[in-house]
């Protein structure tokens, strides 16, 4: 998608420094953290939501990905979130998942 912010980042038109990246999944910092910790990862390939996402090879890189994430920060507690939707809370629609950490957070979400 030539419009989507984050198919701009996987494909590095716009300059980020990755936290994490392999084949099929990069990290990088949210740009409005709502934690200490706030890293995005992604999908290179363009998935709207998780709805659209049927690989499970991708599916697996994601899981892999955040697992690399945390492992490279040296964290062992965090949150993972995957909006879908935007009654769900998701503003890009390019399948993101976020972690936060670095300072107690509340459960549940409003
Ligand atoms: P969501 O509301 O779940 O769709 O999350 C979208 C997230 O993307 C928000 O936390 C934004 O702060 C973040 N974001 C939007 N544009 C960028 C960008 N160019 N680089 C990094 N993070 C971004
Ligand atoms: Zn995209």
């Amino acid at each position: 998608m030539d419009s989507c912010i984050f198919c701009k980042i996987a494909k590095k038109e716009i300059p980020t420094e990755p936290v994490y990246e392999d084949e099929y999944t990069i990290a990088f910092n949210d740009l409005s953290p709502q934690a200490p910790v706030h890293v995005l990862v992604i999908p290179k390939k363009h998935y709207a939501s998780l709805n659209e996402l049927d690989d499970k090879e991708i599916m697996s890189a994601l899981f892999g990905a955040v697992k690399n994430v945390v492992k490279k920060l040296g964290i062992s507690e965090y949150r993972t979130v995957i909006n879908t939707g935007e009654s769900a809370g998701q503003t890009v629609f390019h399948l993101h998942i976020h972690i936060l950490a670095g300072r107690p957070l509340k459960w549940p979400p409003g």
